[in-house]
Protein backbone atom coordinates (compact mmCIF):
# COMPACT_ATOMS: atom_id res chain seq x y z
CA UNK A 1 0.00 0.00 0.00
CA UNK A 2 1.33 3.65 -0.83
CA UNK A 3 1.41 5.26 1.82
CA UNK A 4 3.13 8.88 1.01
CA UNK A 5 0.25 11.56 0.36
CA UNK A 6 0.05 12.75 -3.17
CA UNK A 7 -0.48 16.74 -3.17
CA UNK A 8 -4.27 17.08 -4.92
CA UNK A 9 -3.96 20.73 -5.24
CA UNK A 10 -1.49 22.74 -7.38
CA UNK A 11 1.39 23.97 -5.78
CA UNK A 12 3.59 26.72 -7.62
CA UNK A 13 7.38 26.54 -7.44
CA UNK A 14 8.48 30.46 -7.21
CA UNK A 15 11.72 32.33 -6.39
CA UNK A 16 11.61 33.48 -2.68
CA UNK A 17 12.66 36.76 -2.83
CA UNK A 18 13.62 39.03 0.29
CA UNK A 19 11.20 36.90 2.27
CA UNK A 20 8.02 36.62 -0.09
CA UNK A 21 7.37 34.30 -3.25
CA UNK A 22 7.34 35.96 -6.19
CA UNK A 23 7.03 34.38 -10.67
CA UNK A 24 9.99 33.89 -12.39
CA UNK A 25 9.14 35.24 -15.39
CA UNK A 26 10.34 32.71 -17.67
CA UNK A 27 8.59 29.31 -18.83
CA UNK A 28 5.91 27.60 -17.02
CA UNK A 29 6.33 23.61 -16.56
CA UNK A 30 4.31 21.16 -14.81
CA UNK A 31 5.52 19.15 -12.21
CA UNK A 32 4.39 15.42 -12.12
CA UNK A 33 4.52 13.06 -9.37
CA UNK A 34 6.58 9.48 -10.19
CA UNK A 35 4.26 7.50 -8.40
CA UNK A 36 1.09 8.45 -10.79
CA UNK A 37 2.77 11.15 -13.52
CA UNK A 38 -0.24 13.44 -11.95
CA UNK A 39 0.68 16.97 -12.00
CA UNK A 40 1.08 18.29 -8.70
CA UNK A 41 2.22 21.41 -9.22
CA UNK A 42 3.81 24.33 -11.42
CA UNK A 43 7.15 25.61 -12.19
CA UNK A 44 8.06 29.25 -13.20
CA UNK A 45 11.64 29.39 -14.47
CA UNK A 46 13.60 31.87 -14.07
CA UNK A 47 15.32 34.35 -16.98
CA UNK A 48 18.67 35.98 -15.85
CA UNK A 49 16.72 39.30 -14.71
CA UNK A 50 15.52 37.52 -12.15
CA UNK A 51 18.23 36.52 -10.32
CA UNK A 52 19.79 39.58 -10.81
CA UNK A 53 16.95 41.61 -9.26
CA UNK A 54 16.77 38.90 -6.47
CA UNK A 55 20.40 39.06 -5.28
CA UNK A 56 20.08 42.88 -4.78
CA UNK A 57 18.57 41.98 -1.41
CA UNK A 58 20.60 38.94 -0.58
CA UNK A 59 24.39 41.35 -0.48
CA UNK A 60 22.26 44.08 1.29
CA UNK A 61 20.99 41.87 3.89
CA UNK A 62 24.03 39.58 4.41
CA UNK A 63 25.99 42.71 5.50
CA UNK A 64 23.73 43.20 8.53
CA UNK A 65 23.72 39.26 9.13
CA UNK A 66 27.19 39.13 9.31
CA UNK A 67 27.62 41.55 11.75
CA UNK A 68 25.03 39.49 13.43
CA UNK A 69 26.70 37.53 16.66
CA UNK A 70 26.97 33.76 15.83
CA UNK A 71 24.97 32.92 19.06
CA UNK A 72 22.13 35.48 17.59
CA UNK A 73 22.76 33.75 14.33
CA UNK A 74 22.69 30.61 15.96
CA UNK A 75 19.25 30.81 18.31
CA UNK A 76 17.21 31.63 14.78
CA UNK A 77 19.06 28.27 13.21
CA UNK A 78 17.48 26.36 16.68
CA UNK A 79 14.35 27.74 16.18
CA UNK A 80 14.81 26.48 12.65
CA UNK A 81 15.26 23.38 13.87
CA UNK A 82 12.49 23.05 16.01
CA UNK A 83 9.95 23.83 13.16
CA UNK A 84 11.73 21.48 11.01
CA UNK A 85 10.99 18.71 13.98
CA UNK A 86 7.45 20.03 14.25
CA UNK A 87 6.45 19.91 10.61
CA UNK A 88 8.68 16.38 9.76
CA UNK A 89 5.85 14.55 8.38
CA UNK A 90 4.47 16.79 6.30
CA UNK A 91 7.71 17.73 4.64
CA UNK A 92 8.34 14.07 4.66
CA UNK A 93 5.27 13.17 2.68
CA UNK A 94 6.09 16.35 -0.20
CA UNK A 95 9.75 15.25 -0.62
CA UNK A 96 8.81 11.86 -1.44
CA UNK A 97 5.61 12.80 -3.28
CA UNK A 98 7.93 15.14 -5.65
CA UNK A 99 11.08 12.65 -5.44
CA UNK A 100 9.13 9.16 -5.79
CA UNK A 101 10.94 8.23 -2.48
CA UNK A 102 8.75 6.19 0.33
CA UNK A 103 7.57 7.81 3.26
CA UNK A 104 10.35 6.44 5.63
CA UNK A 105 13.16 7.60 3.16
CA UNK A 106 11.71 10.69 2.70
CA UNK A 107 11.80 11.19 6.51
CA UNK A 108 15.13 9.99 6.91
CA UNK A 109 16.60 12.06 4.23
CA UNK A 110 15.21 15.00 6.48
CA UNK A 111 16.36 13.70 9.50
CA UNK A 112 19.84 13.53 7.74
CA UNK A 113 19.80 17.29 7.23
CA UNK A 114 18.83 18.28 10.59
CA UNK A 115 22.28 16.32 12.06
CA UNK A 116 23.90 18.49 10.06
CA UNK A 117 22.20 21.89 11.20
CA UNK A 118 23.06 20.16 14.60
CA UNK A 119 26.60 20.32 13.78
CA UNK A 120 25.68 23.83 12.88
CA UNK A 121 24.68 24.72 16.24
CA UNK A 122 27.31 23.44 17.78
CA UNK A 123 29.57 26.06 15.83
CA UNK A 124 29.50 28.39 18.28
CA UNK A 125 30.47 26.56 21.16
CA UNK A 126 33.34 24.61 19.48
CA UNK A 127 34.84 26.75 16.38
CA UNK A 128 36.90 28.72 19.02
CA UNK A 129 39.27 29.97 16.50
CA UNK A 130 42.58 30.41 18.73
CA UNK A 131 44.32 32.94 20.11
CA UNK A 132 48.35 33.19 21.30
CA UNK A 133 51.06 35.25 22.50
CA UNK A 134 53.75 34.71 20.03
CA UNK A 135 56.47 36.98 21.47
CA UNK A 136 56.27 39.43 24.21
CA UNK A 137 53.08 41.67 23.99
CA UNK A 138 52.49 40.16 20.47
CA UNK A 139 49.79 38.28 20.06
CA UNK A 140 48.41 36.32 16.83
CA UNK A 141 44.86 35.48 16.12
CA UNK A 142 42.30 33.35 13.77
CA UNK A 143 39.15 35.09 13.27
CA UNK A 144 36.66 32.87 11.15
CA UNK A 145 34.74 35.58 8.77
CA UNK A 146 31.46 34.71 5.98
CA UNK A 147 32.70 35.18 2.25
CA UNK A 148 29.16 36.88 1.96
CA UNK A 149 26.64 35.42 -1.12
CA UNK A 150 27.43 32.19 -1.63
CA UNK A 151 25.12 30.10 -3.58
CA UNK A 152 23.75 25.97 -4.23
CA UNK A 153 22.70 23.95 -6.77
CA UNK A 154 20.89 20.87 -6.05
CA UNK A 155 20.07 17.86 -7.65
CA UNK A 156 16.44 15.98 -7.90
CA UNK A 157 16.89 12.67 -5.88
CA UNK A 158 17.54 14.18 -1.93
CA UNK A 159 15.37 17.77 -2.25
CA UNK A 160 15.67 18.28 1.61
CA UNK A 161 19.20 16.46 2.87
CA UNK A 162 21.45 17.59 0.08
CA UNK A 163 20.43 21.54 0.16
CA UNK A 164 20.21 20.65 3.91
CA UNK A 165 23.76 19.38 3.47
CA UNK A 166 24.98 23.31 3.49
CA UNK A 167 22.19 25.48 4.54
CA UNK A 168 22.65 25.54 8.25
CA UNK A 169 26.63 25.81 7.87
CA UNK A 170 26.47 28.16 5.36
CA UNK A 171 24.02 30.62 7.25
CA UNK A 172 25.31 29.89 10.54
CA UNK A 173 28.73 30.98 9.38
CA UNK A 174 27.15 34.72 8.15
CA UNK A 175 26.39 33.85 4.95
CA UNK A 176 23.78 34.93 2.62
CA UNK A 177 22.57 31.65 0.75
CA UNK A 178 21.27 31.54 -2.89
CA UNK A 179 19.32 28.40 -3.66
CA UNK A 180 18.39 26.53 -6.70
CA UNK A 181 16.47 23.30 -6.34
CA UNK A 182 16.47 20.88 -9.29
CA UNK A 183 14.02 21.94 -11.50
CA UNK A 184 12.44 18.07 -10.96
CA UNK A 185 11.69 18.48 -7.30
CA UNK A 186 11.66 22.42 -6.49
CA UNK A 187 8.09 22.09 -4.28
CA UNK A 188 10.76 20.89 -0.73
CA UNK A 189 12.29 24.65 -1.33
CA UNK A 190 8.37 25.90 0.18
CA UNK A 191 8.92 24.50 3.06
CA UNK A 192 12.51 25.53 3.86
CA UNK A 193 12.43 28.93 2.44
CA UNK A 194 9.20 29.35 5.26
CA UNK A 195 10.54 27.28 7.86
CA UNK A 196 13.97 29.82 8.17
CA UNK A 197 11.03 33.09 7.34
CA UNK A 198 9.23 31.57 10.35
CA UNK A 199 12.56 30.72 12.44
CA UNK A 200 13.08 34.41 12.27
CA UNK A 201 15.79 34.45 9.59
CA UNK A 202 15.86 38.35 8.02
CA UNK A 203 14.00 38.85 5.16
CA UNK A 204 17.13 38.38 1.76
CA UNK A 205 19.75 36.67 3.82
CA UNK A 206 17.96 33.59 2.21
CA UNK A 207 16.83 33.08 -1.35
CA UNK A 208 15.05 30.43 -3.80
CA UNK A 209 15.59 30.37 -7.33
CA UNK A 210 14.07 28.24 -9.15
CA UNK A 211 14.94 27.14 -12.84
CA UNK A 212 17.35 25.27 -15.38
CA UNK A 213 20.23 26.21 -17.50
CA UNK A 214 19.54 30.20 -17.60
CA UNK A 215 18.72 30.28 -14.04
CA UNK A 216 21.98 28.44 -12.87
CA UNK A 217 24.48 30.53 -15.17
CA UNK A 218 23.06 33.21 -13.88
CA UNK A 219 23.80 32.47 -10.51
CA UNK A 220 26.93 31.66 -11.18
CA UNK A 221 28.16 34.52 -13.09
CA UNK A 222 26.73 36.98 -10.50
CA UNK A 223 29.49 39.25 -9.37
CA UNK A 224 28.25 39.09 -6.00
CA UNK A 225 28.45 35.26 -5.73
CA UNK A 226 31.57 34.60 -3.71
CA UNK A 227 31.32 30.69 -4.06
CA UNK A 228 29.06 28.00 -5.48
CA UNK A 229 28.33 24.29 -3.93
CA UNK A 230 26.98 22.31 -6.12
CA UNK A 231 25.48 18.47 -6.52
CA UNK A 232 24.33 16.59 -9.63
CA UNK A 233 25.90 14.25 -12.17
CA UNK A 234 29.35 14.49 -13.34
CA UNK A 235 28.91 16.38 -16.54
CA UNK A 236 27.48 19.26 -15.15
CA UNK A 237 29.60 19.34 -12.02
CA UNK A 238 32.60 19.84 -14.24
CA UNK A 239 30.85 22.45 -16.56
CA UNK A 240 29.69 24.28 -13.09
CA UNK A 241 33.66 23.83 -11.56
CA UNK A 242 34.92 25.14 -14.67
CA UNK A 243 32.33 28.49 -15.33
CA UNK A 244 32.73 29.29 -11.69
CA UNK A 245 36.69 28.92 -11.60
CA UNK A 246 36.85 31.04 -15.14
CA UNK A 247 35.53 33.64 -12.81
CA UNK A 248 37.95 33.05 -9.93
CA UNK A 249 35.21 31.51 -7.86
CA UNK A 250 35.21 29.38 -5.23
CA UNK A 251 33.55 26.00 -6.10
CA UNK A 252 32.55 22.69 -5.06
CA UNK A 253 31.29 20.36 -7.31
CA UNK A 254 30.28 17.27 -6.30
CA UNK A 255 29.21 14.67 -9.37
CA UNK A 256 28.03 11.47 -9.86
CA UNK A 257 29.23 7.73 -9.05
CA UNK A 258 30.29 4.06 -9.83
CA UNK A 259 29.72 2.27 -6.52
CA UNK A 260 31.64 -0.53 -5.45
CA UNK A 261 31.31 -3.67 -3.00
CA UNK A 262 33.84 -5.98 -2.31
CA UNK A 263 31.92 -9.45 -1.47
CA UNK A 264 34.28 -11.95 0.58
CA UNK A 265 33.29 -15.07 1.25
CA UNK A 266 34.42 -14.89 5.31
CA UNK A 267 31.52 -12.24 5.63
CA UNK A 268 28.75 -12.43 8.00
CA UNK A 269 25.78 -13.67 6.04
CA UNK A 270 22.83 -11.85 7.36
CA UNK A 271 25.30 -8.09 7.71
CA UNK A 272 25.73 -8.66 3.70
CA UNK A 273 22.51 -9.75 2.96
CA UNK A 274 20.73 -6.91 4.40
CA UNK A 275 23.56 -4.14 3.94
CA UNK A 276 24.45 -5.01 0.25
CA UNK A 277 20.44 -5.59 -1.11
CA UNK A 278 19.27 -2.54 0.98
CA UNK A 279 22.31 -0.81 -0.53
CA UNK A 280 21.20 -1.00 -4.58
CA UNK A 281 17.53 -0.94 -3.47
CA UNK A 282 17.59 2.01 -1.62
CA UNK A 283 15.58 5.17 -2.90
CA UNK A 284 15.36 2.94 -5.74
CA UNK A 285 19.00 3.51 -6.54
CA UNK A 286 18.92 6.95 -7.26
CA UNK A 287 21.78 7.83 -4.62
CA UNK A 288 25.24 8.59 -5.49
CA UNK A 289 26.14 6.73 -2.67
CA UNK A 290 24.49 3.00 -3.74
CA UNK A 291 26.03 -0.47 -4.16
CA UNK A 292 26.33 -0.32 -7.96
CA UNK A 293 28.99 -3.11 -8.65
CA UNK A 294 29.37 -6.46 -6.60
CA UNK A 295 32.97 -7.68 -6.97
CA UNK A 296 31.99 -11.33 -5.40
CA UNK A 297 35.05 -12.45 -4.59
CA UNK A 298 35.96 -16.76 -4.87
CA UNK A 299 32.44 -18.34 -3.22
CA UNK A 300 30.12 -16.32 -2.10
CA UNK A 301 27.10 -18.19 -3.33
CA UNK A 302 25.28 -18.07 0.11
CA UNK A 303 25.83 -14.56 0.40
CA UNK A 304 24.05 -13.64 -2.92
CA UNK A 305 21.16 -16.06 -2.33
CA UNK A 306 20.97 -13.90 1.29
CA UNK A 307 21.04 -10.01 -1.17
CA UNK A 308 18.37 -11.97 -4.10
CA UNK A 309 15.64 -13.17 -0.88
CA UNK A 310 15.86 -9.95 0.25
CA UNK A 311 15.80 -7.64 -2.21
CA UNK A 312 12.60 -10.38 -4.06
CA UNK A 313 10.63 -9.32 -0.99
CA UNK A 314 10.22 -5.46 -1.54
CA UNK A 315 7.15 -4.54 -2.97
CA UNK A 316 6.75 -1.36 -4.91
CA UNK A 317 5.49 1.78 -3.98
CA UNK A 318 5.81 0.14 0.22
CA UNK A 319 9.22 -0.81 1.21
CA UNK A 320 10.68 1.23 -2.60
CA UNK A 321 9.88 3.81 -4.12
CA UNK A 322 9.44 5.01 -8.09
CA UNK A 323 12.07 6.09 -10.27
CA UNK A 324 12.14 10.05 -11.42
CA UNK A 325 10.64 9.69 -14.39
CA UNK A 326 9.26 7.63 -17.33
CA UNK A 327 12.37 8.02 -19.41
CA UNK A 328 14.37 7.42 -16.58
CA UNK A 329 12.73 3.68 -16.35
CA UNK A 330 12.87 3.20 -19.80
CA UNK A 331 16.53 4.28 -20.05
CA UNK A 332 16.95 1.71 -17.02
CA UNK A 333 15.05 -1.13 -18.56
CA UNK A 334 17.01 -0.81 -22.02
CA UNK A 335 20.36 -1.26 -20.04
CA UNK A 336 18.84 -4.91 -18.42
CA UNK A 337 18.03 -5.71 -22.10
CA UNK A 338 21.54 -4.44 -23.41
CA UNK A 339 23.41 -6.27 -20.22
CA UNK A 340 21.35 -9.46 -20.71
CA UNK A 341 22.56 -9.06 -24.99
CA UNK A 342 25.92 -8.90 -23.94
CA UNK A 343 26.03 -12.25 -21.49
CA UNK A 344 25.11 -11.14 -18.09
CA UNK A 345 22.46 -13.25 -16.10
CA UNK A 346 19.33 -12.04 -14.60
CA UNK A 347 19.06 -13.53 -11.10
CA UNK A 348 15.93 -10.59 -10.22
CA UNK A 349 13.99 -9.48 -12.82
CA UNK A 350 12.97 -5.81 -11.63
CA UNK A 351 10.40 -5.71 -15.19
CA UNK A 352 8.02 -8.28 -13.79
CA UNK A 353 7.38 -6.69 -10.37
CA UNK A 354 4.26 -5.33 -10.15
CA UNK A 355 2.98 -1.84 -9.75
CA UNK A 356 1.25 -0.92 -6.93
CA UNK A 357 -2.57 -0.80 -6.97
CA UNK A 358 -4.46 2.30 -7.85
CA UNK A 359 -0.57 3.42 -9.57
CA UNK A 360 0.09 1.91 -12.36
CA UNK A 361 1.10 4.84 -14.39
CA UNK A 362 3.78 5.59 -11.92
CA UNK A 363 7.43 5.09 -13.00
CA UNK A 364 8.14 1.73 -11.67
CA UNK A 365 11.37 -0.86 -11.81
CA UNK A 366 11.86 -3.54 -9.47
CA UNK A 367 15.21 -4.67 -7.90
CA UNK A 368 17.50 -6.35 -10.80
CA UNK A 369 20.35 -8.17 -10.30
CA UNK A 370 22.52 -9.38 -13.04
CA UNK A 371 24.85 -11.99 -12.82
CA UNK A 372 28.50 -12.41 -14.81
CA UNK A 373 28.46 -9.26 -15.86
CA UNK A 374 31.62 -8.33 -17.97
CA UNK A 375 34.00 -5.63 -15.96
CA UNK A 376 34.33 -3.47 -19.14
CA UNK A 377 30.68 -3.53 -19.46
CA UNK A 378 28.15 -0.69 -19.27
CA UNK A 379 26.87 -1.94 -16.44
CA UNK A 380 29.55 -2.43 -14.57
CA UNK A 381 31.19 1.33 -15.73
CA UNK A 382 28.45 3.65 -15.97
CA UNK A 383 26.56 5.04 -13.22
CA UNK A 384 22.73 4.50 -14.12
CA UNK A 385 20.85 5.71 -11.35
CA UNK A 386 18.53 3.07 -10.88
CA UNK A 387 17.81 -0.02 -8.26
CA UNK A 388 20.00 -2.34 -10.67
CA UNK A 389 23.20 -4.56 -9.17
CA UNK A 390 25.84 -5.92 -11.73
CA UNK A 391 27.43 -8.99 -10.10
CA UNK A 392 31.06 -9.17 -11.49
CA UNK A 393 32.97 -12.36 -10.19
CA UNK A 394 36.46 -12.27 -8.91
CA UNK A 395 39.30 -14.84 -8.59
CA UNK A 396 40.62 -12.96 -5.20
CA UNK A 397 40.89 -9.31 -3.86
CA UNK A 398 43.83 -8.25 -6.17
CA UNK A 399 41.77 -8.84 -9.09
CA UNK A 400 38.49 -7.14 -7.27
CA UNK A 401 40.18 -3.82 -6.94
CA UNK A 402 42.21 -3.69 -10.35
CA UNK A 403 37.94 -2.96 -11.27
CA UNK A 404 37.23 -0.93 -8.83
CA UNK A 405 40.57 1.14 -9.65
CA UNK A 406 39.21 0.98 -13.37
CA UNK A 407 36.64 3.23 -12.77
CA UNK A 408 36.68 7.01 -13.34
CA UNK A 409 34.60 7.75 -10.54
CA UNK A 410 35.03 7.97 -7.23
CA UNK A 411 32.14 8.33 -4.23
CA UNK A 412 32.13 4.99 -2.45
CA UNK A 413 33.44 1.47 -1.76
CA UNK A 414 32.81 -1.03 0.89
CA UNK A 415 33.89 -4.25 1.69
CA UNK A 416 32.08 -7.47 3.51
CA UNK A 417 34.73 -9.36 5.70
CA UNK A 418 34.77 -10.73 9.13
CA UNK A 419 39.12 -10.42 8.26
CA UNK A 420 40.36 -7.31 9.84
CA UNK A 421 43.65 -7.85 7.25
CA UNK A 422 41.42 -7.84 3.99
CA UNK A 423 39.31 -4.60 4.80
CA UNK A 424 42.55 -2.69 5.65
CA UNK A 425 43.28 -3.77 2.26
CA UNK A 426 39.98 -2.45 0.59
CA UNK A 427 40.76 0.76 2.74
CA UNK A 428 43.92 1.66 1.75
CA UNK A 429 43.95 0.50 -2.38
CA UNK A 430 39.82 1.67 -2.83
CA UNK A 431 40.27 4.74 -5.04
CA UNK A 432 37.32 6.62 -3.19
CA UNK A 433 37.08 9.13 -0.90
CA UNK A 434 34.32 6.92 1.23
CA UNK A 435 34.77 3.82 2.41
CA UNK A 436 32.14 1.46 4.07
CA UNK A 437 33.46 -1.88 6.59
CA UNK A 438 29.74 -4.59 6.50
CA UNK A 439 28.62 -1.06 5.49
CA UNK A 440 26.37 -0.75 2.09
CA UNK A 441 25.79 3.04 2.47
CA UNK A 442 29.29 4.28 3.96
CA UNK A 443 27.64 8.04 4.16
CA UNK A 444 29.40 9.98 7.23
CA UNK A 445 27.52 11.33 9.91
CA UNK A 446 28.28 14.38 10.98
CA UNK A 447 30.96 15.65 12.67
CA UNK A 448 33.00 13.74 9.94
CA UNK A 449 32.93 15.39 6.44
CA UNK A 450 31.05 14.21 2.96
CA UNK A 451 32.62 13.59 -0.18
CA UNK A 452 34.31 12.09 -3.20
CA UNK A 453 37.58 12.31 -5.26
CA UNK A 454 38.40 11.69 -9.35
CA UNK A 455 35.30 12.60 -11.47
CA UNK A 456 33.06 12.38 -8.28
CA UNK A 457 33.92 16.02 -6.97
CA UNK A 458 35.86 18.62 -8.54
CA UNK A 459 37.31 21.18 -6.15
CA UNK A 460 38.77 20.97 -2.66
CA UNK A 461 37.75 19.74 0.87
CA UNK A 462 34.08 18.21 1.60
CA UNK A 463 30.30 19.38 1.58
CA UNK A 464 29.66 18.48 5.54
CA UNK A 465 31.19 18.28 8.73
CA UNK A 466 34.40 20.01 9.74
CA UNK A 467 36.18 19.91 6.26
CA UNK A 468 33.66 22.16 4.81
CA UNK A 469 33.76 25.38 7.30
CA UNK A 470 37.06 26.38 5.36
CA UNK A 471 34.52 26.33 2.20
CA UNK A 472 32.12 28.70 3.80
CA UNK A 473 34.40 31.11 5.32
CA UNK A 474 37.52 32.92 5.24
CA UNK A 475 40.03 32.94 7.79
CA UNK A 476 41.37 36.27 9.01
CA UNK A 477 44.74 36.17 10.43
CA UNK A 478 45.26 39.10 13.26
CA UNK A 479 48.76 40.21 14.89
CA UNK A 480 48.48 42.85 17.45
CA UNK A 481 50.33 44.55 19.63
CA UNK A 482 49.73 47.20 21.74
CA UNK A 483 52.47 48.87 23.61
CA UNK A 484 56.24 48.63 23.16
CA UNK A 485 57.97 45.80 25.59
CA UNK A 486 61.57 46.76 26.87
CA UNK A 487 62.74 43.74 25.46
CA UNK A 488 61.65 44.31 21.91
CA UNK A 489 63.65 43.53 18.70
CA UNK A 490 63.25 43.57 15.08
CA UNK A 491 61.20 39.92 15.72
CA UNK A 492 58.17 41.13 18.10
P1 LIG B 1 21.79 16.97 -12.81
O1 LIG B 1 23.25 17.14 -12.99
O2 LIG B 1 20.96 16.72 -14.02
O3 LIG B 1 21.16 18.28 -12.12
C1 LIG B 1 21.74 18.86 -10.98
C2 LIG B 1 21.49 20.37 -11.00
O4 LIG B 1 22.12 20.91 -12.16
C3 LIG B 1 20.02 20.74 -11.09
O5 LIG B 1 19.75 21.78 -10.19
C4 LIG B 1 19.85 21.18 -12.53
O6 LIG B 1 18.87 22.18 -12.70
C5 LIG B 1 21.22 21.72 -12.89
N1 LIG B 1 21.53 21.58 -14.32
C6 LIG B 1 21.13 20.59 -15.16
N2 LIG B 1 21.64 20.80 -16.40
C7 LIG B 1 22.39 21.93 -16.34
C8 LIG B 1 23.20 22.64 -17.28
N3 LIG B 1 23.32 22.24 -18.54
N4 LIG B 1 23.84 23.75 -16.86
C9 LIG B 1 23.73 24.18 -15.60
N5 LIG B 1 22.97 23.53 -14.65
C10 LIG B 1 22.32 22.43 -15.01
O7 LIG B 1 21.59 15.82 -11.72
P2 LIG B 1 20.24 15.11 -11.24
O8 LIG B 1 19.76 14.21 -12.33
O9 LIG B 1 19.31 16.10 -10.68
O10 LIG B 1 20.79 14.23 -10.02
C11 LIG B 1 21.35 12.96 -10.16
C12 LIG B 1 22.85 13.02 -10.21
O11 LIG B 1 23.35 13.67 -9.04
C13 LIG B 1 23.52 11.64 -10.21
O12 LIG B 1 24.58 11.65 -11.11
C14 LIG B 1 24.01 11.48 -8.78
O13 LIG B 1 25.09 10.59 -8.62
C15 LIG B 1 24.39 12.88 -8.45
N6 LIG B 1 24.44 13.09 -7.01
C16 LIG B 1 25.68 13.20 -6.45
C17 LIG B 1 25.80 13.36 -5.08
C18 LIG B 1 27.15 13.46 -4.44
O14 LIG B 1 27.21 13.76 -3.25
N7 LIG B 1 28.25 13.22 -5.14
C19 LIG B 1 24.64 13.42 -4.29
C20 LIG B 1 23.40 13.34 -4.90
C21 LIG B 1 23.31 13.17 -6.28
Amino acid sequence: MVTVKIPAGQLSAKNFVNGSWVKGSGEVTSLRSPYNNEIIGELFHSKTSDVNEALKFASFAQKEWANTPIKERSKIMFNFRNILLRDQEEIAHLKSAESGKTFAEGLAGLMKGIEVLEFALSLQNLDLGGKLEVSRGVHCEYRREPLGVIANITPFNFPAMVPMWTIPIALTLGNAYVWKPSEKTPLTSIKIANALKEAGLPDGVFTVIQGGKEAVEAVIDHPEVKAIGFVGSTKIAKLVYERGTKLGKRVLSLGGAKNHIVLLPDANLELSGVGISDSFTGCAGQRCMAASVLLAVGDTEKHIQKIIERASSLKLGETMGAIITKEQVEFLKGAIDRAEKAGAKILVDGRKFPAPKGFENGNWLGPTILDCVNPGSEASTIELFGPILSIVRCKDITEAMKIENSVDYGNACSVFTSSGVHAERVIREASTGMVGVNIGVPVPREPFSFGGINASKFGHGDITGHHSLDFWSNIKKVTSKWEKQVDSNWMS
